[in-house]
């Protein structure tokens, strides 16, 4: 079990799914974490109480990831709890739409690209000022990125931006010590992939794995935990899969 105890963390998404399990196994790492949502304030602040009857610190904070000041409001709220010091950013906030290539509208195509591309790219700009010499920062990818899965072409663009992300940021922030990596789950059983719950979806899920079950949240939480951690302290520039051998 890796230790962040005396370690700030920033989850993205934390109300509910992987972002939710992701600041949980953070907490219970010893993490500080600020739970990030959108509009699912009440979920955010349950995850907020069930860290702290553990005895962990945590704090909501609202901002939308959609907008292009979203980023920069989130940096600020964040600095009013943490101040100068924050180890851990796990952008995990994303949306999703499957679409055709022909169905796919301009709109959607932007907020995919806003939502998982820019907002990523610009909170990890406007906190460079306060992440540690030393800090960790995991975003999220998609086994979408590596694999033509489901009817998702723009999605999965968004997810292949990230994967290079991941290798510019790394390269650029390594002279600080910050290392940057990221997870691409595969289907794991949230809201985003409630097609999974159906018993076709269920069949063509385990159908491309290795591992015959359908993944969950907390799969992939001890993950970033680790990644976080000075354990993977020799890891920066990489994606990690996680998705129970999908696609082999
Ligand atoms: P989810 O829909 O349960 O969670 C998405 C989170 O992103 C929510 O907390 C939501 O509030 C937040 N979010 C969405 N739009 C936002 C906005 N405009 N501003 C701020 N926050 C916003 O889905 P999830 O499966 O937990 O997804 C988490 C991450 O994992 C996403 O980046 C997703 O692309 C990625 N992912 C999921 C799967 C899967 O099968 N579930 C697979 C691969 C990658």
């Amino acid at each position: 079990m890796p230790t962040l105890s005396g370690k700030t963390a920033l989850v993205t998404g934390a109300s509910r799914g992987i972002g939710r399990a992701t600041a949980l196994a953070l907490a219970k790492a010893g993490a500080q974490v600020i739970v990030h949502y959108s509009r699912g304030a009440k979920e955010a602040e349950a995850v907020v109480a069930e860290i702290r009857k553990e005895g962990g610190r945590a704090d909501a904070v609202a901002a939308d990831l959609a907008t292009p000041d979203g980023p920069q409001a989130l940096a600020e709220k964040t600095r009013r709890i943490v101040g100068d010091r924050l180890d851990i950013l796990i952008a995990n906030a994303g949306v999703s739409k499957a679409a055709t290539i022909e169905n796919t509208t301009i709109e959607d195509f932007d907020t995919l690209f806003a939502v998982n591309v820019r907002a990523p790219f610009f909170l990890v700009q406007q906190l460079l000022p306060i992440l540690q010499n030393g800090s960790s920062i995991v975003l999220v990818s998609s086994l979408a990125a590596h694999a033509a899965v489901g009817t998702l072409p723009a999605y999965s663009a968004t997810k292949g931006a990230v994967d290079t992300l991941v290798k510019h940021f790394a390269a650029a922030l390594g002279t600080r010590g910050i290392r940057v990596n990221a997870i691409a789950p595969g289907v794991i059983d949230t809201d985003m992939s409630s097609f999974a719950r159906t018993e076709d979806g269920r069949s063509f899920t385990l159908g491309m794995q290795a591992l015959q079950r359908l993944g969950q949240p907390s799969d992939i939480g001890p993950v970033a935990a680790f990644l976080a951690s000075d354990e993977a302290r020799w890891i920066t520039g990489d994606t990690l899969r996680v998705d129970g051998g999908s696609k082999l």
